[in-house]
């Protein structure tokens, strides 16, 4: 193809001279444009291989401009010989050569095709350079997409002997060495073992094993530094394994060399570079990553059949269902508890797997202490005690109990205690009868009168105690029960009057806040007065002298609510859960405060046979507050 040259020259005869006298007839292309404007248009849109400029066109300046815009267009200036100190600058600011009138073909073409020359030599190196930038940054690509390759396989692949090949598959194409391995750590006999290979013959693959101690290998492992071998003398890494060149990587797992990743040469003196290191270790990486996930998914995956296998093989049942009212968890004794189909796929909507009232009803119903216990009867008529628990992030757990068998010996033992305190009661009011005789049959002593009057008292506290523990056979049988539409504010009124006495001995205060409209409710006044006074009667003995107990009484959500906060001793948090069992009393009572430990088990009973509530709220020294709820008097029409 011709070459091309652009001439910028205002003086037409010079143009004249330059294109038809010498260098058209010499084969060249010629473009001739007259001012700088032009020049520049007829640049950008298309490319010539030298440039002709006169300095009257746009001055030195001009060329100036053109050799930095251009560089690698060599610019030939033609100016006159007075101009020679600007010429210098020219020349400094990248001009190639210049030409002085009176302008001689020879000398033109000469100074051509010196410019020429010069393109041509600027293009070879202009394309080398461009093939050695291309190459490095295809190798740049190829590095970055076989990392990334290798990355996605990582978290993609689940089984660790996939990744692990991947992983030496890409250290042998990224290198272009004849093979690779990826040595692991045997912990128990210090020794390396191949664990994945390529080009590698399976026989070695399966027997290879070196010591650490003196092997290459083991040196990465001992150091934790990477090692290139590209020395003439071949190097025996095992008897009878030859390599010419290797880079072997560490593999590490916090902190600890656990294998060793390595590239080789066997047959071909092939060199390996530093510039391999970097990459070779990032696959190591890769691996590292790869193999310590493994082991976490492996514990994880054992923690999770361990609890599995506990959860299916306890006698209690276990539901966990989370914030969206979908059951999770459900293990098979809750399952067969509730007798929920084993089919029923979980996750399942809460209502799709359980039916059973109460066990909803628990559920849904809020509560604002946990753990919250209740009591729940199975359609076989076996009753569970059903713990619920708000676990946080996870949702709510109810581990089911099965107490069935206490409760028939709790029937058992009540029934028995029953018919003995009723036996008791005749021999006790014998006992009564005849020691009151005993000052109107003779004249006792004033000593013989203080031992009377003490078994008068003993004689009536056990048959106070008989007396609750005939009530409490009766409340729970559910017998004697009449109940009428009745105002918890009368109640509270005859308690209260009742309980003046005791009230102002210790001194104590009384704050009442019952609303001033409470609805009725249905019930059983005496069994009711009964939760009163004892609820009362409690805060009262467990109050020190001077304190203050508040009475609350309202309506909220059709419901009474019915609260009693004293600021006495209050209830250690291990004793709580059982103070409303029969007998039971805190570890913190003292010693003079007598009590049987049944008046909360019968305030349970009477409660929750008028389908209400009772739970307690205490601070231990601080005091505490019993919260009874009951529902309203339904309006019958
Ligand atoms: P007791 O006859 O012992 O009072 P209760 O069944 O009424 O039996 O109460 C059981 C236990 O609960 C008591 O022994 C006491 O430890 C604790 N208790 C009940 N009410 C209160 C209260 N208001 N303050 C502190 N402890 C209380």
């Amino acid at each position: 193809m011709d070459n091309t040259i652009l001439l910028i020259i205002a003086d037409n005869q010079t143009g004249d001279l330059l294109d038809r006298g010498v260098l058209t007839p010499a084969g060249f292309q010629v473009s001739q444009v007259s001012d700088a404007t032009s020049a520049a248009a007829m640049m950008r849109s298309s490319s010539f291989d030298v440039a002709i400029v006169e300095s009257a066109v746009g001055g030195v300046q001009l060329a100036i401009n053109l050799a930095e815009l251009h560089p690698a267009l060599p610019l030939i200036l033609i100016a006159a010989a007075e101009e020679q100190a600007l010429m210098l600058d020219a020349l400094r600011a990248g001009v190639f050569d210049f030409l002085t009138p009176p302008l001689k073909p020879d000398a033109i073409l000469d100074v051509v095709q010196r410019a020429l020359k010069k393109r041509q030599r600027m293009d070879t190196w202009a394309k080398e350079s461009n093939r050695r930038n291309t190459d490095i940054l295809r190798r740049r690509v190829n590095l970055l997409e076989t990392l990334g390759k290798v990355g996605r396989s990582v978290t993609a692949l689940l089984e660790l002997d996939e990744v692990l090949k991947v992983v030496v598959d890409a250290a042998v194409e990224l290198t272009d060495a004849e093979e690779g391995s990826l040595l692991m750590l045997d912990e128990s006999t210090g020794e390396l073992y191949m664990r994945a290979a390529r080009n590698v013959h399976d026989d070695l693959v399966n027997t290879f094993r070196v010591p650490v101690s003196d092997t290459l290998a083991g040196e990465v492992v001992r150091t934790g530094k990477p090692i290139l071998l590209d020395q003439e003398s071949p190097q025996k890494i095992k008897t009878s394994y030859l390599v010419k060149t290797l880079i072997y990587v560490p593999l590490e797992v916090k902190g600890r060399v656990i294998g060793v990743l390595g590239v080789a040469n066997r047959e071909q003196q092939k060199p390996f570079h530093k510039r391999h290191i970097a990459p070779i270790s990032a696959l190591a990486d890769y691996a590292s990553i790869a193999i310590e996930n493994a082991h976490l998914f492996e514990s994880t995956e054992i923690e999770r059949k361990k609890l599995e296998s506990i959860l299916t093989r306890i006698e209690d049942g276990v539901i966990v269902i989370d914030a969206n009212e979908q059951v999770i968890l459900a293990n098979p004794m809750a399952r067969a508890m509730f007798q929920h189909s084993k089919s029923v796929a979980l996750p399942c909507a809460l209502e799709d797997c359980f039916t059973h009232d109460q066990l909803l009803a628990l559920i849904r119903d809020g509560h604002d202490t946990f753990p919250y216990r209740v009591e729940l009867e199975l359609n076989d008529e076996r009753v569970v005690n059903a713990q619920l628990n708000l676990i946080p992030e996870i949702g709510l757990t109810i581990t089911l109990h099965d107490i069935t068998y206490f409760k028939e010996l709790d029937r058992i033992k009540s029934d028995f205690v029953s018919t003995v305190s009723h036996d008791l009661r005749s021999p006790l009011t014998a006992i009564l009868g005849y020691v009151e005789l005993l000052e109107r049959v003779g004249p006792i002593n004033e000593r013989q009168r203080n031992f009377i009057q003490r078994v008068q008292t003993s004689v009536r506290n056990i048959t106070e105690l008989i007396n609750d523990l005939l009530d409490l056979g009766r409340i729970e049988a559910g017998f004697n029960e009449r109940k009428v539409s009745l105002s918890i504010k009368n109640l509270l009124q005859y308690s209260l009057e009742n309980l003046r006495g005791p009230l102002d001995e210790k001194k104590l205060t009384l704050r009442l806040e019952v609303a001033s409209h409470l609805p009725n409710i249905f019930g059983d006044s005496v069994r009711l007065r009964q939760v009163i006074d004892n609820l009362l009667g409690n805060a009262i003995r467990y109050s020190s002298e001077g304190d203050e107990i508040i009475v609350i009484a309202r309506e909220e959500n059709e419901q009474i609510i019915f609260r009693v906060e004293d600021s006495g001793c209050g209830i250690p948090a291990a004793d709580r859960p059982h103070i409303f069992e029969k007998f039971y009393r805190a570890s913190n009572v003292i010693e003079n405060v007598s009590g049987s430990g049944l008046g909360l088990a019968i305030v349970k009973s009477i409660v929750e046979n008028h389908q209400g509530r009772v739970w307690v709220d205490s601070v231990e020294g601080e005091g505490s507050a019993f919260t009874v709820v009951l529902p309203i008097e339904k309006e019958t029409n």
